[in-house]
């Protein structure tokens, strides 16, 4: 049994958990009165969403697909930022671009940056060589550990029952639920690594998404193709034959690689060291008809493709 189909049975829960403390929404709300919300990704939007269900309008600016790093606001997320009561961002540094639009849009929202609280983690312990360390800050890739999406979750229903304190009961039982789902997620996601033997638990990405699920789950994160926390930049020549000289000395496995990425470089350093390349999502969740289609279905997907690329 995949853990996508386990979270469908605990999904029942906050439907039962609402039948009996006897306050879903009224039809009458749905229009008018409703908070005027927008998160900046998609993984954050289905966070907000969880723990709001419709109590809320929800915007989600980044469409499916978009890489966070490098997003260009467009005319209708200025509208939607200017519109909002309450702005969910990951934080971290992951939103280059919502500073100015803030500004642009000349936003009197309560900006709430999910990650806060969370404990951010730096550049140590990478093992990919003097040439793969030259970004510094916090890495923002905090929700590839679903302890830290506690912390999210946690955050997002502060946030929605001090802007919203009617419906406060609501969106702590739906966060609570919600949380339990985590707490399985994380079982699960142990369980599953298990069959890795420990020999072959190395992760190399083309940018340095995995930190936290690397430091969580036992893994060793050896490198990335861009080494650094953000996909903005091109890697030299120096750092790209460092990579690989990483996948040969370390006998990594396989080179993983988001879908909100150009894979050419990755292909290219696949085909050097002749290791498999697997995709996976990264910074963005897939279509409502794909895989990846809310959190709890994204980490399911990429952590199925690590332990079948590395078991
Ligand atoms: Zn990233």
């Amino acid at each position: 049994m995949t853990f996508r189909r386990y979270a469908t049975v605990l999904f029942l829960i906050p439907l039962l958990m609402t039948a009996l403390t006897g306050c879903a929404p009224s039809s009458a709300e749905t229009d008018d009165g409703r908070l005027r919300v927008v998160a900046t990704t998609t993984i954050v939007g289905d966070v907000v969403r969880q723990v709001a269900g419709d109590l809320v309008d929800l915007t989600v600016l980044l469409p499916v697909g978009t890489d966070p790093h490098t997003f260009d606001p467009r005319p209708q997320d200025v509208a939607a930022v200017a519109d909002a009561q309450v702005i969910f961002a990951s934080g971290l540094g992951l939103e280059e671009f919502l500073e100015p639009l803030l500004d642009n849009a000349g936003s009197q929202a309560l900006v709430v940056r999910v990650s806060d609280g969370v404990t951010a983690r730096g550049l140590t312990g990478m093992a990919g060589g003097e040439g793969q360390a030259h970004e510094t800050g916090a890495d923002p890739h905090v929700w590839m550990d679903p302890n830290n999406v506690l912390v999210w979750t946690e955050n997002v229903a502060q946030a929605l029952s001090a802007a919203d304190p009617a419906h406060a009961g609501q969106y702590a039982a739906n966060a609570a639920a919600y949380e339990s789902q985590l707490q399985e997620l994380d079982s699960w996601i142990r369980e599953q690594v298990a069959q890795i033997p420990a020999e072959n638990r190395k992760l190399v990405t083309d940018h340095m998404v995995f930190g936290y699920f690397a430091e969580r789950y036992g893994f060793e994160q050896v490198g990335a193709i861009i080494p650094g926390f953000s996909t903005g930049s091109t890697p030299s020549a120096q750092e790209l034959a460092a990579i690989e000289d990483a996948i040969r000395e370390y006998g990594v496995r396989a080179v993983l690689t988001g879908k909100t990425v150009n894979p050419a470089l990755a292909e290219r350093v696949a085909e050097d060291t002749g290791v498999k390349l697997v995709p996976i999502y990264t910074g963005s969740l897939s279509a409502a008809d794909g895989p990846a289609d809310t959190y709890l279905n994204f980490m399911d997907y990429n952590v199925s493709a690590i332990v079948e690329a590395l078991k």
